[in-house]
C-alpha cells in the first residue's frame, strides 16, 4: 500500500514539522490533517459568536456550524444529531453516562466490566459504590479474549443494569464481540455501554447495527483536536437520563425552586460548547469518509503484520495479547528484564515514540500478570518507515540497559 501511505501521509503537516521522528502512540492521540486545522483557523478568523445563545449574525453562524459538527459526527456513527452529546472527551462522556444513569440506581444493582477496559470504562461505574452498586468483573483468557463463563456469570441475572464494554482495547488492540454481548445484556434487561474510544479510530462503526444503548468517543483520536468528544445515545435512554451538568444552556425554564431542563440531548450540554473542536473534529470526520474503509484496513492491517514480525525478531521481546490478527490498531509488548519506562525513554531518545507504563489499564495487566508494558500504535499516516525504525532502537535500548 505505498499509494496509500504517501498520499495520506503527505496531508498531515505534522509528518514535515516532526521529520525523522516514528509516532507510534496514536493510540494516545492522533495527529490532524490539515483540512481540519484549516477548518479550525478559517472559522476562527472568520469571527464567531456563541452557538445556541446570539442572536445576530455571528451567532447564527456559530449556530449552524456547531449543529453542522453535531450532524457530522451523527453521521459517521450511523445516528441522528438528537442522539448526540458533545462533550470534552470520552472520559466525560462515560462520567455522564455513569452518573446521570446511577441516580436511580440503589443497593443490589450491578454493572459489569469487563478486565479489558480503560480506567475511564471502569471507574465512573465503580463510584457507584456509594449508592450500593456492585461492580461484577468479566475476566479474559491468556489471549486477551473476554473469558465466556465468565460472561455468562456476570449477565447471570436481572441485577444488572448495564454492561460496560471496550469496542476494541488501548493495550491489546482485540475487539470484544460487542454485538453478541449488546444482544446477551438485553436479554436480561441490562442496558449497554460501549467505549469506542479505539474503535472509532480504525472500524466503521454503525451504533444501529451494535444495538448499544450508549457510545463514547473522542475528537482526538479520531484524527480531531483535542477538547472535545461525543457520548451516543437512543433516544429512549437519553429521554430518561436526568442531566449531569447544570447551569446554562440545558435549561427550559428556571423558578426560585428548581428548574425544567430541555427535553433533547441538549439537557447535556451545559456551559458554551466546545465549537472550535466541532468544527474541527467534523473537518476531520468528513474528510475520513472519503477513504474507503476496506483500504485503511488493509493498510493497517499490513502495518500491523508488520510490527509483529518486528517485534518477533528481537530476543527477550514477549508479545501481550493474541499476536496475529486479532490484534487491531496497536502491540504491546515486554522487554526482559528491563522497564517499560525505560524503554519508553530510549525508544524517545532515538525518535521513536510509544507509550510506556499502564496505559490506564491496571486491571487489565494486572490479569496479564505484568505491572506494566511498552505499546506501539499506528494511525492513517503511518508508514513501514516508522514501523521499521522501532527494532532497532529496541536493540539499541537493551545494548545500553545491558551496560
Ligand atoms: N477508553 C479507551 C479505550 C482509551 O484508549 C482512552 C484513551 O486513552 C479512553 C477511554 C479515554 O479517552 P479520553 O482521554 O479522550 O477521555
Amino acid at each position: 500500500s505505498m499509494a496509500f501511505d504517501a498520499s495520506i501521509r503527505r496531508l498531515f503537516p505534522f509528518v514535515h514539522a516532526k521529520e525523522g521522528i516514528a509516532y507510534l502512540d496514536s493510540a494516545a492521540s492522533t495527529q490532524m490533517p490539515e483540512t481540519a486545522i484549516d477548518a479550525m483557523h478559517h472559522a476562527a478568523r472568520a469571527g464567531l459568536g456563541n452557538p445556541h445563545r446570539g442572536i445576530h449574525p455571528l451567532g447564527d453562524e456559530a449556530t449552524a456550524l456547531y449543529d453542522s459538527a453535531k450532524k457530522t459526527v451523527a453521521d459517521f456513527l450511523n445516528a441522528t444529531p438528537d442522539n448526540i452529546v458533545f462533550t470534552k472527551n470520552t472520559t466525560e462522556a462515560l462520567n455522564l453516562a455513569a452518573r446521570s444513569l446511577g441516580e436511580s440506581w440503589s443497593e443490589g444493582d450491578v454493572v459489569a466490566v469487563t478486565r479489558l477496559e480503560h480506567h475511564s470504562n471502569i471507574l465512573p461505574w465503580q463510584q457507584l459504590s456509594t449508592r450500593g452498586v456492585e461492580v461484577r468483573w468479566i475476566g479474559i483468557t491468556p489471549d486477551g479474549l473476554l473469558d465466556e463463563k465468565d460472561v455468562a456469570n456476570a449477565l447471570r441475572d436481572e441485577r444488572v443494569k448495564l454492561l460496560a464494554v471496550t469496542g476494541q482495547s488501548n493495550v491489546l488492540g482485540v475487539r470484544p464481540d460487542v454485538k453478541m454481548l449488546v444482544a446477551k445484556a438485553k436479554s436480561i434487561g441490562a442496558l449497554t455501554c460501549v467505549d469506542a474510544a479505539q474503535l472509532a479510530g480504525h472500524a466503521h462503526i454503525d451504533v444501529k447495527d451494535i444495538g448499544c444503548d450508549l457510545l463514547a468517543l473522542s475528537g482526538h483520536k479520531t484524527y480531531g483536536p483535542t477538547g472535545i468528544g461525543a457520548l451516543y445515545g437512543t433516544k429512549e435512554i437519553l429521554s430518561t437520563m436526568p442531566p449531569f451538568l447544570t447551569g446554562g444552556g440545558m435549561v427550559r425554564e428556571v423558578h426560585d425552586d428548581g428548574f425544567i431542563p430541555f427535553e433533547d440531548a441538549t439537557r447535556f450540554e451545559a456551559g458554551t460548547p466546545p465549537l472550535l473542536p466541532a468544527i474541527g473534529w467534523a473537518a476531520a470526520l468528513q474528510w475520513q469518509t472519503a477513504i474507503p474503509w476496506s483500504d485503511r484496513e488493509a493498510h493497517e492491517r499490513e502495518l500491523v503484520n508488520l510490527l509483529l514480525d518486528e517485534l518477533r525478531s528481537i530476543d527477550g521481546v514477549t508479545i501481550l495479547g493474541p499476536g496475529d490478527d486479532r490484534a487491531y490498531g496497536c502491540v504491546s509488548f515486554t522487554v526482559d528484564g528491563a522497564h517499560p519506562h525505560d524503554i519508553g525513554h530510549l525508544l524517545g531518545e532515538s525518535g521513536v515514540c510509544v507509550r510506556a507504563g499502564h496505559h490506564c489499564a491496571g486491571p487489565l495487566h494486572a490479569a496479564l500478570g505484568v505491572t506494566a508494558s511498552v505499546r506501539a500504535s499506528i494511525g492513517l499516516y503511518t508508514d513501514a518507515n516508522d514501523i521499521r525504525a522501532l527494532a532497532p532502537a529496541i536493540r539499541k535500548a537493551q545494548s545500553v540497559l545491558r551496560r
